[in-house]
C-alpha cells in the first residue's frame, strides 16, 4: 500500500477510536441517586477531567475499613489559603444529601472558568467537599435497610444492635441532650465523644487546620431547615446575629429560585435539641460560619425524595450555599473591592489594553 493509503487508513482508524471512546463516555446523571462505587468512579472522574483544580484527599477510614476521602477543589496558587468545608451522607438514608455535594461539585467547575467571582473565591479558598462521610451506613441503606441511618459499628457487649448516630457523636455537649444511650436507638451517641471512625476523621482533618475553615457546611435532609449553633438550648453561638442574618438571606436565595421555605434557627428553636452535632463542634473550635442544611421536603416523601425533585432541591440549596459562602469570602477577603478590580481588568482586556501597553 502506498504511503497516502496507510496514513488515510490510519486516520479512519484513529477516528474510529474517537468516536467509540465519545460514545462509550456516559454522561454522568446528576439526578438520579447513585450507589457507593458510582459515587467513587465520579470521584476519580472529577479529578482527571479537572486536574488543575481537583485533588482527591483520604483522611479516615470506616469502621469496616473503607476509604473516607474528599474533593479538594481549588487553584493553586503557592499562598496559604482560607478553606470551605461541606459534608454529605453523615446520616445514611439521607441521599439527597450526597446527590447535592455531587451537584455542587459540578456547578463550582462549570462556573469557575467563566465567572470572575468564583475564579477569585477559587483563588483565595479551597473547597474539601466529603460527598459520602458515612459510607458503610450509605452502602448498608442500599443493599439492605433503606431508612438506615448510623454507622455500622457494633454496639457495646451485651447489646445487640449496630450502629452509632455520627451526628451526635462530636465533642460538643456530648450526651447531655437529644440523644439515647441506648444501642439500638436511632439517636445512640456511642461510648464516649468522638468514638467512631467517621467522627474521628472529621476531626482531626478539619481540628488540625480549623483557622483555615471559614465555613463548615453539613447537609441532611429532610425538614427545609438552616440550623445555625448550638443544639444546646443552654448555650448561644457569639456570632448568633450574624448566623442567623447569614442564614435568613441564604433562605431568601432559597426562596428565589423555586418558591420553596427554608426555616433559619437553632436546633432546640426549629426542631429539637440535641448535642453532639458536627456543626456544634465546629462552631465551638473556632469556624465562625457553621450550618446544618436539611434539604427538601417537610415530610410528603421524607428520606424517599424522589429523583425528580432532585434538581430543583440542589439548585435551590447550590443558591443557598453560594450566599454564606459568598459572604464568609466577602468578609475575609474584601470581595467587593476585589470584585471591581477583576471586573475592570475583564473590561480593559476586552478592549485591549493589557499589561504592556500601561506604562
Ligand atoms: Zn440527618
Amino acid at each position: 500500500m502506498t504511503m497516502l493509503n496507510f496514513v488515510g487508513l490510519s486516520l479512519v482508524v484513529l477516528l474510529s477510536a474517537v468516536g467509540a471512546a465519545a460514545v462509550e463516555r456516559v454522561e454522568y446523571d446528576y439526578y438520579k441517586y447513585h450507589p457507593m462505587p458510582e459515587i467513587s468512579k465520579w470521584m476519580s472522574q472529577m479529578q482527571t477531567d479537572y486536574p488543575d483544580v481537583v485533588r482527591i484527599v483520604e483522611y479516615g477510614k470506616t469502621y469496616e475499613r473503607r476509604t473516607i476521602s474528599l474533593l479538594k477543589i481549588g487553584q493553586e496558587t503557592g499562598e496559604k489559603k482560607k478553606a470551605i468545608w461541606m459534608d454529605c451522607g453523615i446520616h445514611a438514608r439521607e441521599w439527597i444529601a450526597p446527590a447535592f455535594c455531587q451537584y455542587f461539585v459540578r456547578e463550582i467547575l462549570k462556573t469557575y472558568k467563566t465567572d470572575p467571582k468564583m475564579q477569585q473565591m477559587m483563588k483565595n479558598m479551597d473547597f474539601y467537599v466529603t460527598p459520602v462521610l458515612n459510607i458503610d451506613g450509605y452502602i448498608y441503606s442500599w443493599d439492605t435497610e433503606r431508612l438506615w441511618r448510623k454507622n455500622r459499628s457494633p454496639g457495646p457487649a451485651g447489646c445487640n444492635c449496630s450502629g452509632t448516630d455520627l451526628n451526635r457523636n462530636f465533642d460538643a455537649n456530648w450526651g447531655t441532650i437529644g440523644v439515647s444511650n441506648y444501642c439500638c436507638s436511632n439517636i445512640y451517641c456511642g461510648t464516649e465523644p468522638v468514638s467512631e471512625p467517621e467522627a474521628q476523621a472529621v476531626t482531626y482533618f478539619v481540628g488540625s487546620r480549623k483557622e483555615d475553615f471559614l465555613c463548615f457546611l453539613t447537609i441532611h435532609s429532610y425538614g427545609q431547615l438552616l440550623l445555625v449553633p448550638y443544639g444546646h438550648p443552654n448555650f448561644t453561638a457569639p456570632n448568633y446575629n450574624e448566623l442567623m442574618d447569614v442564614g435568613l438571606a441564604a433562605a431568601d436565595a432559597i426562596r428565589k429560585v423555586h418558591g420553596k421555605n427554608y426555616t433559619v434557627g437553632t436546633s432546640p428553636d426549629v426542631l429539637y435539641a440535641n448535642s453532639g452535632s458536627s456543626r456544634d463542634w465546629a462552631r465551638m473550635s473556632g469556624i465562625p460560619l457553621a450550618y446544618t442544611f436539611e434539604l427538601r421536603d417537610n415530610g410528603t416523601f421524607g428520606f424517599k425524595l424522589p429523583e425528580d425533585q432532585i434538581q430543583p432541591t440542589c439548585e435551590e440549596a447550590y443558591s443557598g450555599a453560594l450566599h454564606i459562602i459568598t459572604y464568609a469570602h466577602d468578609k475575609t477577603f474584601n470581595g467587593a473591592v476585589a470584585t471591581a478590580v477583576a471586573t475592570l481588568w475583564t473590561m480593559l482586556l476586552a478592549v485591549g489594553v493589557t499589561g504592556s501597553s500601561l506604562m
